[in-house]
């Protein structure tokens, strides 16, 4: 068979359900077929589906192994003739899972995650919609190329740079830097911009894991919690006030860090690129630049956490990993 669309299902609210004895909250209840059986209009979308029960998990369940056997899943499919790929998934990780994929999956054909906000047993279940609009995308011939979108509530998002910035609503997905790339409008793709491409990481099978550290730098820190985790990680991302600044205490032991370990510079603002050369107080961006850390550019620190990880588990260079972070400025 060629020229379909594969659906693969890794659980998430989209597939949950409360127990009938209302004994639990919602937890993961339906197979990928149940869930295709819920969304009306499907079959007007033209082309055939191939289902792919993968997991059946909460996204905040959702690990690197999960994810390197997904991009390998991913991979297949395309290679067997897949015009795009669906992933279903918890929206917890959504914004970490997709980045993961879109520097993971080396084909050009699409891959869409997608979710719910409300479970199916909820009025105004957003899962169905969500579901629909997403196999539209990975359908659609002018998403060739994308790589991985992130589509909910008809907008299309590139991976690289949404956020989910609300823990119950339904828009809940954003892109702070770009606003959406596309949206689905009466069924069909309308792309308004495409994004530069992502560096593709390959990342050889059975590579051991590194442990990546992500620090949200708050007021007052005395650098405590850098100088305690330091024996305990391989790499480093700060999330920092502002354009890139800590408070004077955390300076030393960041420099001590990023003499032995990557260490990305990002930011905790949720907008915007970490600056280089426009604050030259201790602590300031500038400062720590000076000393050794690695700007993050636009990248979210849970994304540059996602890009770091790819690159050490490559077992890419100090020289590399600069290169790929200079490449998101
Ligand atoms: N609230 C989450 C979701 O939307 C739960 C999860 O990530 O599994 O799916």
């Amino acid at each position: 068979m060629t020229d379909f669309v594969t659906v693969i299902a890794l659980g998430g609210t989209i597939a949950m359900a409360r127990p009938a004895d209302g004994s639990t909250g919602a937890v993961p209840a339906l197979d990928v077929d149940e869930l295709l059986a819920s969304v009306p209009g499907l079959g007007e979308v033209g082309v055939p589906l191939r289902t792919i029960a993968f997991r059946s998990l909460p996204g905040a369940s959702v690990g690197f192994d999960d994810l390197t056997a997904l991009a390998e899943l991913i991979t297949a499919e395309i290679d067997a003739g897949a015009r795009g790929v669906v992933v279903t998934q918890g929206t917890d990780t959504i914004e970490e899972t997709a980045f993961f994929l879109d520097t993971s999956v080396l084909d050009g054909a699409p891959v869409v995650v997608t979710g719910a906000m409300r479970n199916p047993s909820l009025a105004g279940a957003d899962g169905p919609a969500n579901l629909l609009a997403a196999v539209q995308v990975a359908a659609s011939e002018q998403a060739d190329g994308l790589g991985c979108v992130v589509v909910f509530a008809d907008e299309v998002h590139a991976a690289r740079y949404v956020t989910k910035a609300h823990s119950a609503s339904i828009a809940a997905f954003v892109s702070p830097n770009t606003g959406p790339i596309g949206y689905v409008v009466e069924g069909s793709l309308r792309l308004l911009n495409r994004p530069a491409d992502v560096l593709k990481v390959y990342v050889p099978q059975g590579a051991p894991e590194p442990t990546i550290g992500l620090v949200t730098v708050t007021l007052g820190d005395d650098g405590a919690v850098l100088k305690a985790i330091g024996d305990a990680v391989d790499g480093l991302v700060v999330a920092a006030f502002g354009a890139g600044h800590v408070p004077v205490a955390m300076v030393e032991p960041l420099t001590a860090l990023a003499q032995r370990m990557p260490v990305i510079l990002a930011s905790r603002t949720g907008a915007g690129p970490v600056l280089a050369e426009t604050y030259g107080f201790p602590g300031s961006e500038q400062d720590l630049l000076r000393r050794g850390l690695i700007g993050a550019g636009f990248l979210s620190p849970v994304k540059a956490r996602i890009l770091l990880r790819q690159l050490l588990a490559a077992r890419a260079g100090t020289d590399d990993i600069r290169k790929a972070f200079i490449g998101e400025e």
